[in-house]
């Protein structure tokens, strides 16, 4: 590349809390794309001969590197995104160490070959099933928890012995600098897993160069268009994808636990979260009360940079204004703001703050109860019965997570049973994510296939089904000439599948297709 050409892809990083300046990074040309796909189809013969037990050293090792240096990479994350430092080390850092810790302890039981049952009809034969990697996988990511949405699907895929081409968001830039800086660490070469910089151009280039599978985590409209040119060549995918979702709050819950859980579950990461609390349901004869309770604890959230602070600053000037087009919207309709500053009051221009804010008289149609907000804005809705509650919580396009808030245990159960829903959690919000022993992922538009834990591990592997015999015999049962075959395979499936097993009719039928085989 020419002194010039380098120039232009220098960019300028500001932190979005102060608008100060951090960093700079370079974008990586699009005519690049075709030298990372070659680089990493190179790796991959060698990454993916490596035992396993040597790829979990190196994550070991970057497990260790990243608690070592925890109070750095959280201050990375931080300064990228204006999450407060708390939200850095507890939302992003600790569910990256926590999930290689998983990996460490269970990849080689997930991705060990597996025996499998053989029927009886096919006896004499053995089956198993083999899990290998894919070739190279494209993870894009988004800026939201940029450390370890990016890491984890990454990190999976290079255990399943995959090379990985990642491009992160370039809203969040430095966090790509600080995975290349954590891969050098933790010894993992740099050819099997190659950082691509740049935005919507670079994904959708990336996306064209044909990579063996793609993890997508972002918004809906990004995975439709990812999708649709993955489908050309039938590339497999899984879509991480938005949220809107309910929580269901009925008269016997614990109504303080709940408030808190509604301010925490709405307003963490300044609500930028695929699964905040974006629509609350409260049951009418606690609403008044539960209102009045939010608006008052609401109140109390500190916002800034520093240790004690609650709530940071958005990470996006283009989410501030998707939320203050939403919020006008839903006022100009009738809504009432009980805390927080109206749109029009707020300035970003020295940071993208905007305060928490509780909105009532909202109707379903709005579209702050249809669109996915992603910023610190929690709507809240009364409501008269189950059947009605469980109606409206399901009437959305999206279906990631969902809670319902009940002391009457079976009710929190049947009702969460209803909810269309990837994760639902009851007396609680958003915590199913940082269980590795659950799949996660999202039903409806909020998503495609699952990740995380063992069945995360092997969805980044080709799974093969394989039947052995001992090759012994000449012919199988069913196989040329049919000659005579008829009566004693009708036999054999009337003796063995009828509403009682006719053990001497089936060995009898057996014995005589046997026969035929020599
Ligand atoms: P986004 O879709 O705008 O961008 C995500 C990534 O896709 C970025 O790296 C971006 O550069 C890239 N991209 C943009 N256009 C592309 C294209 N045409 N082809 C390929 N790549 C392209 O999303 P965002 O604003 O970064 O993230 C917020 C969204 O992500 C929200 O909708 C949120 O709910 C969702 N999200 C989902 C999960 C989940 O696990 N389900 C987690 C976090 C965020």
């Amino acid at each position: 590349m020419s002194d010039d050409s380098k120039t232009e892809q220098l960019r300028e990083f500001f932190n979005p809390a102060t608008n100060q300046l951090v960093d700079t990074w370079h974008l990586t040309p699009l005519d690049e794309v075709p030298r990372l796909y070659e680089q990493a189809r190179m790796a991959f013969h060698s990454w993916s001969a490596i035992p396993l037990t040597e790829r979990l050293g190196m994550m070991r090792q970057l497990r260790l590197y990243l608690v070592e240096h925890l109070d750095a990479t959280a201050d990375a994350v931080a300064q990228s995104t204006g999450k407060v430092p708390v939200e850095a080390l507890t939302s992003d850092v600790l569910p990256l160490i926590d999930a290689i810790l998983h990996m460490e302890k269970h990849a080689k039981r997930a991705l060990r070959k597996r025996r499998a049952p053989t029927p009886l009809v096919l006896f004499g034969k053995r089956s198993y099933i083999e899990y290998k990697p894919r070739g190279v996988v494209l993870c894009i990511s988004p800026w939201n928890y940029p450390l370890q949405l990016s890491l984890i699907p990454v990190l999976s895929a290079l255990v399943a012995g995959n090379t990985v081409i990642l491009k992160p968001s370039e809203v969040t830039p430095l966090i790509g600098k600080l995975i290349e800086r954590l891969r050098d660490a933790a010894g993992i070469p740099k050819d099997v897993l190659q950082i691509a910089h740049g935005a919507g151009d670079l994904g959708a280039a990336l996306t064209k160069g044909n990579p063996d599978f793609i993890f997508f985590t972002g918004s809906v409209r990004t995975g439709k268009l990812i999708q649709a040119e993955a489908a050309k060549q039938l590339i497999p995918t899984t879509l991480e994808l938005g949220g809107k979702d309910p929580m269901i709050v009925f008269s016997d819950a614990n109504l303080e636990r709940a408030v808190q859980g509604a301010i925490w579950g709405a307003f963490t990461n300044s609500g930028q979260v695929c699964m905040s609390v974006e629509r609350l349901y409260v049951e009418r004869p606690i609403y008044d009360r539960f209102v009045q309770r939010l608006v008052e604890e609401t109140k109390r959230l500190r916002q800034g940079t520093g240790p004690d602070a609650d709530i940071g600053s958005m990470t996006a000037k283009m989410q501030v204004d998707v939320v203050r087009e939403q919020v006008r919207e839903a006022l100009d309709k009738g809504a009432r703001l009980l805390t927080g500053s109206p749109p029009d009051e707020w300035q970003t221009d020295q940071g993208l703050f905007i305060t928490p804010m509780v909105l009532v008289d909202v109707t379903p149609e709005m579209s702050i109860m249809q669109e996915e907000t992603f910023g610190p804005v929690l709507p809240v809705i009364p409501f008269d019965t189950e059947d009605e509650v469980v109606q409206l919580a399901n009437d959305s396009p999206y279906g990631l997570n969902a809670s319902v808030w009940s002391k009457s245990l079976a009710r929190a159960r049947r009702v969460a049973s209803r909810l269309v829903s990837g994760n639902v959690v009851i007396n609680d919000v958003i915590i199913t994510v940082v269980n590795h022993h659950l799949p996660f992922g999202g039903a409806k538009q909020s998503g495609l296939g699952k990740y995380h834990g063992e069945v995360g591990l092997r969805s980044f592997c080709v799974e093969t089904a394989v039947m052995k015999d001992s090759g012994r015999q000449v012919r199988e049962v069913a196989w040329y000439p049919y000659a005579g075959r008829y009566e004693p395979l009708a036999k054999l499936i009337k003796s063995f599948y009828g509403t009682k097993t006719d053990w001497v009719g089936f060995i009898k039928a057996y014995t005589n297709l046997l026969k035929g085989r020599k």
